[in-house]
């Protein structure tokens, strides 16, 4: 058993975040269920969106930008404070010895994306911002005496007493059964890509956060809104469920949108923001132009822009294409949208408080109503950062001496070899079918029908391994994003129902 003042499960930037703003005079223990340095944080990209400035006019426009991107579904107070919080979360990352692109002139070299009416996406090593900012602030956490690092743990179930949390029960990397105790408890589990077959994450999204919340009665909402990137790499020879990110921010350098027939389409759906329309616009124009085409790809072009500038400026993308017989800036690029980002999630409010006492979720996992129907490009970064620092602020106010402790029994639970494959890939192919960019009620309500199934079979026959409780996660927040996708009838943002 493990005592600590605060319990952080995960360590994508919301994790790392958080432990790294809390006093350090509060024991702080932080938990991933792989090694410190996997997590989908370390994948970005693009960057993270911020105006680097006091003018209240920009700020209006990236308050303005998220809103339109979210169809006005967003919480509009969560979207000012995300603002409004956002030059100072890059100013402490500064702080911490994250280095941002800088040009010749001195100035943070800023970017474009989708959905944005100017340049403020601030991104490191061209497109390694993720990979940067994540070692840069692990490398901060390890000089901090105060927090524990452990590895290859897995959280599985929440522990509570009169209607608060006070601990979690992990697995850890024997698979034996540990409980953490801790005053206060975040989730940053991040998302729950591993729920389609193919999907931008890391396979370790399983959603994990997600489930264990919802089995304790924790509000989790707008899990319908699921955003498809749109230009993910289409690869025929990988058979992996994980797909190459090809970032927005090429588009946002000019990089064109052509189908199959060599005809640039966006001008179809989006004349004025052509490829620069916001994800979900854009990953249903290229659904329907496969469709039209008989084909499961469309074209990314570059062939128009600085082949040596693409080559410096992302310098990822290039060489993972190379890799695979690609040139940027030379040969046309195969891309078709698959899951990338869950805008919904655990229920909170500004201060990332869940709806059950000592419990918080950030980042990824948390639904803090910022993204409304639709994420804005790069601000999912931004908001792990400014939640994760206002939920550090909470609990410093509200944490009490006092820490709760009871005993549980997991003797009962016994661990045997089963194959989850089959299981996992049904969800898989359900969730492609059903509940993919273009959804219909009969879809749905089959695919509920058999998650229903499928979770009354997994609770039937308990196991004690992670890939047990990931499958039943996976099957947890598949039924949740089905639910919620049946109950909103009306298409809008990333949820599209055509009946
Ligand atoms: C390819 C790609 C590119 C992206 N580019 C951008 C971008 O440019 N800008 C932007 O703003 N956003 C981008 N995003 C989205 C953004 O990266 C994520 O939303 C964000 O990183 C989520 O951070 P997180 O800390 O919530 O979760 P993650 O970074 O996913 O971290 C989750 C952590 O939780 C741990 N964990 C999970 N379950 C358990 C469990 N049961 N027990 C213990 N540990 C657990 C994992 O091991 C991991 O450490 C991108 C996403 C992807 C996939």
């Amino acid at each position: 058993m493990i005592k600590t003042d605060c319990l952080i499960v995960g360590t994508g930037l919301a994790g790392l975040f958080t432990a790294l703003n809390l006093d350090e005079k509060l024991k702080v223990c932080i938990i991933s269920k792989t090694k410190i340095e996997y997590s989908n944080s370390v994948l970005a990209q693009g960057g993270i969106a911020a105006e680097y400035n006091d003018d209240e006019l920009l700020h209006q426009e990236h308050i303005n930008d998220t809103l339109k991107a979210g169809s006005y579904l967003n919480d509009k107070e969560a979207v000012e404070f995300l603002v409004e919080n956002a030059y100072e979360s890059i100013k402490k990352l500064i702080s911490f010895g994250v280095q941002f692109d800088i040009g010749a002139d001195n100035k943070f070299l800023v970017t474009k994306e989708g959905g944005h009416s100017s340049r403020r996406i601030f991104h490191s090593g061209g497109d390694a911002t993720g990979k940067n900012v994540t070692s840069t602030l692990i490398a901060e956490l390890m000089k901090r005496e105060n927090i524990t690092f452990i590895e290859e743990t897995m959280a599985v179930d929440l522990i509570t007493e009169n209607n608060q949390a006070i601990g979690m029960i992990c697995l850890d990397k024997f698979e034996e059964y540990q409980s953490i105790y801790a005053k206060k408890i975040v989730i940053a589990t991040g998302g729950i890509g591993s729920v389609y077959n193919a999907t931008t994450n890391d396979l370790l999204a399983t959603g994990d956060g997600i489930g264990i919340a919802y089995r304790k009665n924790v509000i989790v909402n707008d899990m319908e809104f699921i955003q498809f990137h749109p230009t993910a790499f289409y690869d025929e020879k990988n058979h992996s469920r994980q797909r190459f990110l090809i970032t927005e921010a090429l588009r946002g350098e000019g990089a064109r949108l052509i189908n199959v027939e060599e005809e640039r389409f966006m001008k179809k759906y989006s004349p004025k923001l052509m490829e620069l329309a916001p994800r979900d616009i854009v990953s249903q124009a290229i659904f329907r132009e496969m469709y039209d085409t008989w084909t499961d790809h469309v074209y990314l072009d570059t062939r128009h822009l600085d082949a040596k500038f693409l080559k410096n400026r992302f310098p990822t993308v290039f060489n993972h294409l190379k890799n695979h017989g690609v040139i940027l800036g030379v040969d046309l690029i195969p891309v078709s949208p698959c899951e990338h980002f869950l805008c919904g999630g655990i229920e909170t409010d500004l201060n990332a408080k869940t709806s059950l006492k000592n419990l918080y979720a950030v980042g990824e996992s948390a639904n803090t109503k910022v993204h409304g129907a639709n994420r804005l490009a790069s601000n999912s970064l931004l908001e792990c950062l400014v939640f994760a620092k206002s939920a550090t602020e909470d609990i410093h106010k509200n944490i009490k001496s006092k820490q709760l402790v009871k005993e549980i029994d997991y003797n009962n639970i016994v661990s045997y070899n089963y194959n989850y494959k089959p299981i996992r890939k049904k969800i898989g192919d359900y969730m492609d079918e059903h509940v993919s960019i273009v959804r219909d009620e009969a879809g749905l309500k089959l695919t509920l029908k058999t998650l229903k199934k499928i979770i009354v079979n997994l609770k039937k026959y308990p196991n004690a391994t992670k890939n047990y409780y990931e499958t039943l996660n996976l099957a947890t927040t598949a039924f949740l994003i089905t639910e919620q996708a049946l109950n909103r009838e009306k298409s809008i943002g990333c949820h599209y129902r055509i009946n």
